[in-house]
């Protein structure tokens, strides 16, 4: 373990689920530290020891961890931090490795072969067959989808605020087909290949969407189920969110 690196570890066995939080100094707009804090205490939860890293913009990142996570941002940060993590190298690694990638927003922008900051094309990490450009207008508001069938989910539901529209390859499915907000582009919402996903849905996506938490879990860990928890409030608020939307609509 490199030192200087903000951890909260309270075994660090070999069976610890390590999981990093990418740049939290720039890439940390509405509230998506929560995604590592709920995949923290849903492995608590089943009993599996836990060991999150924060990695700021002048670390390296580390080699060993589980799940690697990245957070929105405005262009100015999203550029930089797409310029650090490409001169890195270490998430390449770490999908050649089968470690899991859960990006939203900017983060999913720069998993892409390009995105635009502050009226520039950026190279992304190229790490997903996909590329954002602009808008006509930010797409602000609530986010909700159906989410792609082989994934076994319920409907996404998150908050969307962005001003890039996303662009998929062939090599890439669509997490949901949007019911309500604009996502990539309108009609789809997210991106996923392997064991990477990337979402325009802050909430924290992860808080609100509790069985995609669960499904990086699974991804992490190779278990096909997990002991399901107590998830009556996260579900109710989704249920009403989702509803809410559609009435609004209608
Ligand atoms: N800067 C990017 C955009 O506006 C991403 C914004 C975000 O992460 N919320 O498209």
């Amino acid at each position: 373990q490199p030192s200087g690196y903000a951890t909260h570890s309270p075994s660090g066995s070999e069976s610890t689920l390590r999981i990093a939080w990418i740049y939290p100094d720039l890439l940390s707009t509405y509230g998506d530290r929560g995604n590592m804090l709920i995949l923290a205490r849903r492995a608590q939860q089943r009993g599996m020891p836990v060991e999150t890293i924060e990695v700021r913009s002048d670390q390296p990142l580390p080699a060993v961890a589980d799940i690697y996570l990245l957070g929105g941002g405005e262009d100015g940060p999203q550029a930089l931090g797409a310029q650090r993590l490409i001169a890195d190298g270490g998430l390449h690694r770490a999908v050649a490795q089968g470690s899991v990638v859960f990006a939203v927003c900017a983060g999913y922008q720069m998993l892409g072969g390009s995105f635009f900051a502050k009226g520039a094309k950026c190279a992304g990490l190229d790490l997903l067959d996909l590329h954002s450009d602009r808008g006509p207008s930010r797409a602000v508001g609530e986010l909700a989808g159906e989410i792609d069938p082989r994934l076994g989910l319920p409907p996404l539901s998150g908050f969307e605020n962005h001003g890039g529209r996303t662009h998929l390859g062939p090599g890439v499915s669509p997490l949901a087909r949007l019911t309500t907000g604009i996502g990539n582009d309108g009609s789809s919402e997210g991106a996923w290949r392997g064991k990477l996903l990337g979402t325009y849905s802050h909430g924290p996506a992860l808080a609100r969407n509790p069985a995609l938490a669960d499904l990086l879990l699974r991804w992490a860990t190779g278990m096909s189920n997990l002991p399901p928890l107590d998830d009556t409030w996260q579900e109710r608020l989704r249920a009403e969110r989702v509803a809410g939307v559609a009435a609004a609509r209608s």
